[in-house]
């Protein structure tokens, strides 16, 4: 026997109508890439993602077609997305920071039609415009007024190419596992892979994101995701957000500590998402300054191990709650989250603090196990690492145009990250798979001696890399930079890191550099790094 309730498709388009009926005179806020900041709202929103759709459909694009946007965080980039696939067609958000080449190869590959830009991007696509034929069209995010010479074949500044709309138009019906959006992943091992979200994925994630647990938006939030749009489905929040009817600070291209400190003053943000090297900009910044935070609530932070010195600096200096996030592309993206259960609800200090540099637990859509290398589950002791696989209804099940299983026989997906899960399902990510260092057969985590050596007052960033060993295979060297103007030697830094670690773990050197090499999403670059440390001989083998 089937329910007797309504068919009623979780379709994308359903949360801005959602958005503009109930919260329609939030603002969405923006700092344009012109300069000046901009108030719109979500009716307002709404109104002109509907020209978006007539638009496009007029320039032919149609269900299932790709349309690229290489753009910031914008309400011309937020009410393009809703525009897109609100038609059955598909906004693939193309990440700037990846290399030139992978940025053709992901246009290529995902066949897109269209793209959106901002003014930003022009010279980009300018010099790689003869390498992607696909794309017919270029629109780009300004009014004529600030549209640049361009050699661009069918370039058109966005307002005129909207005001060609009168937005009587309707929302098309499909559906609900239509795909509705795509990101190609970073390529940290391997090159990009096309993931492919679906309307019902993209509703449920959002759901699951507004969680008090996770996220946790409510129609008094106002909410800054700081993170891209390009990163990683904008970890949701383009869909969160207006779902809940939170305000909306969006913060373009400027993305430095005073700029970002700005927005969070001037418009009272209460909740915020980056990666942590964002708000390693905005710690140092308000180190100088004295800036405080008062309005600010939560800060989400996730992409790479948050630092516990990071934590409990917005903690215990600013008040401000660390919610600590672990996802990826490929599950839309969010994971876990670590906020306290009713088990640890009562933790104080460094006790509290143990848990909260955990990468959390799963919410109700995200299932996940650690296995060994023979794929038998593991024990949750907190102590046993392995690698960590989930499943979901927001988790991919396949890449784009790519015909191999990526799931197991449970259906599981391997997430290529290893870590312990402790016995109240809180997850800690010890290293990706290909970056865990072994020695002597024995694992050690790069994550952590990373953690803690950023805890040191002198050190503004650290990485930990595996360095070939004649007796051990491999042993950590651990590589610093340096805050500017600080000085600090090798012996300091290795002390500072004893007792609070097993003696085996301690890195046999440490190497000082200006820069540590980052992927297209803030995270370090192992594979760089390890190269630039290829011939490294370390005192304990030199002998
Ligand atoms: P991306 O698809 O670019 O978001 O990258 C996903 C990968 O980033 C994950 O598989 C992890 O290796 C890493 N990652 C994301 N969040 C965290 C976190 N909180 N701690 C450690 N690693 C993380």
């Amino acid at each position: 026997m089937l329910g007797l309730m309504q068919d009623w498709p979780l379709l994308c388009h359903r949360i801005i109508d959602h958005a503009a009926t109930n919260a329609g005179d939030q603002p969405v806020i923006s700092r344009s890439i012109e300069g000046p900041m901009h108030t719109t709202n979500y009716a307002e929103i709404r109104r002109r993602a509907l020209r978006v759709a007539q638009r496009l459909e007029r320039d032919g694009v149609r269900l299932g077609d790709r349309v690229a946007t290489l753009a910031w965080n914008s309400w011309r980039h937020l009410e393009s997305w809703y525009g897109i696939l609100g038609i059955g067609a598909i906004y693939h958000t193309v990440n700037p920071r990846l290399f030139t080449d992978q940025i053709v190869w992901i246009i290529n590959h995902a066949e897109d039609r269209v793209i959106m830009t901002d003014v930003t991007f022009l010279p980009l696509l300018e010099k790689i415009a003869d390498q992607i034929p696909t794309i017919e069209r270029t629109i780009v995010y300004c009014d004529s007024a600030h549209m640049p010479q361009t050699s661009l074949r069918n370039a058109v500044p966005y307002e005129d190419w909207l005001a060609e709309a009168d937005g009587d138009f309707a929302w098309k019906s499909f559906d609900e596992n239509t795909a509705a959006g795509m990101c190609y992943t970073s390529g940290t091992t391997g090159g990009p892979k096309g993931v492919v979200y679906s309307h019902r994925s993209n509703v449920l994630h959002a759901m699951t994101a507004l969680r008090p647990d996770m996220i946790g938006l409510s129609g008094r939030d106002i909410a800054m995701p700081v993170v891209p749009l390009f990163h990683a489905n904008g970890w949701a929040i383009g869909f969160a957000a207006p779902m809940a009817g939170a305000a909306l600070v969006l913060p373009g291209q400027k993305l430095d500590g005073p700029s970002i400190y700005q927005l969070l003053t001037d418009y009272k943000v209460t909740c915020t998402a980056a990666v942590p090297t964002v708000w390693l900009g905005l710690l140092q910044d308000l180190e100088k300054t004295g800036g405080k935070l008062p309005n600010l609530r939560r800060v989400v932070i996730g992409g790479s191990a948050c630092p516990r010195a990071m934590i409990s600096t917005f903690q215990n200096v600013y008040g401000v709650e660390v919610t600590h996030a672990w996802g990826m592309t490929e599950m839309s993206p969010l994971g876990t989250t670590c906020s306290l259960k009713a088990e640890y609800a009562a933790l104080k200090g460094d006790a509290l603090l143990d848990v909260l540099q955990k990468q959390g637990h799963s919410p109700f859509c995200v299932e996940m196990k650690i296995t060994d290398d023979q794929g038998r589950r593991i024990p949750w002791d907190g102590k046993t690492f392995g690698r960590l696989k989930v499943r979901g209804p927001a988790v991919a099940k396949a890449y784009f145009k790519d015909d191999s299983n990526i799931l197991d026989e449970e259906g599981f997906f391997d997430t290529g990250d290893v870590g312990t899960i402790d016995r109240y399902g809180y997850l800690n990510i010890t290293d990706r798979s290909k970056d865990v260092i072994k020695s002597g057969g024995e694992w050690i985590s790069s994550i952590e001696l990373e953690n803690l050596a950023v805890g040191h007052p002198k050190v503004a960033e650290a990485a930990v890399i595996g360095v070939r060993h004649p007796k051990w295979d491999e042993r950590p060297l651990l590589v610093i930079v340096l805050k500017p103007g600080e000085k600090a030697s090798k012996e300091e830094l290795l002390a500072f890191l004893e007792g609070k670690i097993a003696k085996w773990w301690m890195p046999d050197d440490v190497a000082f550099v200006k820069e540590i090499p980052h992927t297209a999403t803030g995270k370090i670059l192992k594979t760089a790094l390890r190269a630039q440390f290829k011939d490294y001989v370390l005192p304990s083998a030199a002998a």
